[in-house]
């Protein structure tokens, strides 16, 4: 890279990890603190192009933090500011592998740094997974948080019951959306569409159901403790799920122990009679949906904990059960998908990578990167994503010192957008997301709501067109 240009990187995806390792990148071009000290950071100046499929940014924490969940979303706050440091620039409504292919993105950039993050929820693998009526928690969430491949989905909550197959944050994220009263759901920036069918729910009791015990679950002690405050509904710990060890975790660290002394409050709290509630029973395991046109039941194996050779493990019983159900979530976690044109680990559903470097079967690919969830695989909350991409963006400042980038044909902004334009004739800026980002807000102002989601992409880019200054 010569003296006379900057280092130019291209962030594919705008979400946590794309959206800190921009910033990580233009950062370390003016200095970082490393030993106590101000150092400067080769290679002096970065331009940074965020390529987003969506006309909108902020990936999951616009399409997966729970609408209720006011304070998380505060980080778009800080992803404003981050993404609008000069250098940074927003190629929103641009698909890679639809409208440029990552051979083409390695060519015109010096570097590029993929964070597509996990964009499919995992499939519970049970007889039964392709009736109507189940659901991964990530189409879910997807859904009520107005993704827009999402809200033309029709859900259907005529049933008195719904099922959530696990026991991570995102199980107790949908376990609330499911019962917290319509009024409350109203005051946030939930779809509208999902606020509707929401506000017409049959459902009476979400059950959770964990495959291991209260000491194994995911979720944090926080989110949890969420639940002895929720409005109009009752949470239950359901005792005959709960195995001999009860709430006394061997395996019991701090934040373990906080989360357990919780769940014993719970388990401890008599019913109030509320309209919905909520119940958490664990050690069950599903073994199968049943139902005849769509979801109706779903077969439960009971487990139990066998410590009888000094460790912990949950084994299964021959014991099972049913449970009637017209709706079946499973909140198992997400999955990476592959970027056509680059390697990707099946078995792990990441992006083989070395110290952020993508890895083919041949080693390094050139100045190709990957952070967030696509790298490290779909666990932790969005801050977690901060030393990731911060290693990431150490590792584009690494090769380009030591002169390993191809860019022999690294293009300037306006010829990337030139090309872009020709294929997409709708880019979307900051300033054109900026629009869209008040439109909604002023639109949701009127409701009683911070924002009034545009559900589909033609909204989103008839609203760009129409507002744009030419
Ligand atoms: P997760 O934390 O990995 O939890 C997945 C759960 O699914 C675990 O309880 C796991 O049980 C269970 N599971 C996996 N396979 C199963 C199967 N075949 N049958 C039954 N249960 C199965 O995943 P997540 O809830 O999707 O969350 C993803 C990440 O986002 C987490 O790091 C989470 O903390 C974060 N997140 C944070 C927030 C927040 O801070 N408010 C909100 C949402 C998500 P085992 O342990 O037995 O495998």
């Amino acid at each position: 890279v010569s003296e006379s240009r900057p280092l130019r990187v291209a962030v594919v995806g705008s979400g946590p990890s794309g959206v800190y390792a921009a910033g990580h990148l233009v950062e370390h071009a003016s200095g970082t603190w490393l030993d106590g000290r101000m150092q400067r950071c080769a290679p002096g100046r970065v331009e940074v192009d965020i390529i987003e499929r969506l006309p909108t940014p902020w990936g999951l924490l616009r399409a997966g933090v729970a609408p209720d969940h006011f304070a998380k979303k505060k980080v778009a706050d800080l992803f404003d500011s981050i993404a609008t440091r000069p250098g940074i620039r927003f190629l929103g409504n641009v698909e890679v592998g639809r409208d440029v292919s990552t051979a083409e993105l390695s060519e015109w950039y010096d570097a590029v740094v993929y964070a597509v993050g996990a964009t499919h929820g995992r499939l519970l693998d049970v007889p039964g997974n392709d009736l109507p009526g189940y659901w991964t928690s990530r189409d879910f969430v997807a859904w009520y948080n107005g993704h827009p491949d999402f809200t033309t989905r029709s859900v259907d909550l005529t049933a008195d019951r719904a099922v959530i197959v696990g026991n991570g944050n995102v199980a107790l994220d949908v376990a609330r959306i499911l019962t917290l009263p319509a009024e409350t759901l109203a005051a946030t920036d939930i779809s509208p569409h999902a606020e509707e069918v929401l506000r017409h729910s049959a459902i009476r009791e979400v059950v959770v159901l964990g495959r291991r015990s209260p000491a194994d679950a995911s979720f944090t002690n926080a989110e949890l403790a969420e639940l002895e405050f929720l409005p109009g509904v009752d949470v239950l710990v359901d005792p005959g799920s709960i195995g001999d060890d009860v709430f006394a975790g061997t395996n019991a660290n701090f934040a373990n122990a906080r989360r357990l002394a919780t769940l014993e409050r719970l388990f401890q709290r008599s019913v109030q009679g509320h309209p919905r509630r909520i119940v958490l029973r664990f050690l069950a395991s599903p073994i199968s949906l049943e139902g005849a046109e769509r979801v109706q039941s779903i077969q439960i194996g009971h487990n139990h904990v066998d410590v009888s050779q000094g460790g912990r493990r949950v084994t299964a019983t021959d014991q099972t059960s049913t449970l009637d159900a017209g709706l079946v979530i499973s909140a198992i976690g997400y999955r990476s998908t592959p970027v056509p044109g680059l390697p990707f680990d099946e078995t792990s559903a990441v992006i083989p990578t070395s110290n952020s470097r993508i890895m083919t079967a041949e080693g390094v690919l050139p100045g190709a990167y990957a952070t967030g969830w696509v790298k490290r695989g779909p666990t932790g909350i969005i801050g977690n994503n901060k030393l990731c991409a911060r290693n990431a963006a150490l590792a584009v400042f690494a090769d380009a010192e030591a002169g390993l980038l191809p860019s022999e044909n690294t293009r300037s902004f306006d010829a990337v957008a030139d090309t872009l334009r020709q294929r997409q004739p709708t880019l979307v800026s900051w300033s054109d997301w900026r629009t869209l980002d008040s439109t909604e807000r002023s639109r949701g102002y009127a409701r009683g709501k911070p924002r009034l989601k545009m559900l589909n992409v033609e909204e989103m880019l008839d609203v760009v067109t129409r507002e744009s200054v030419p």
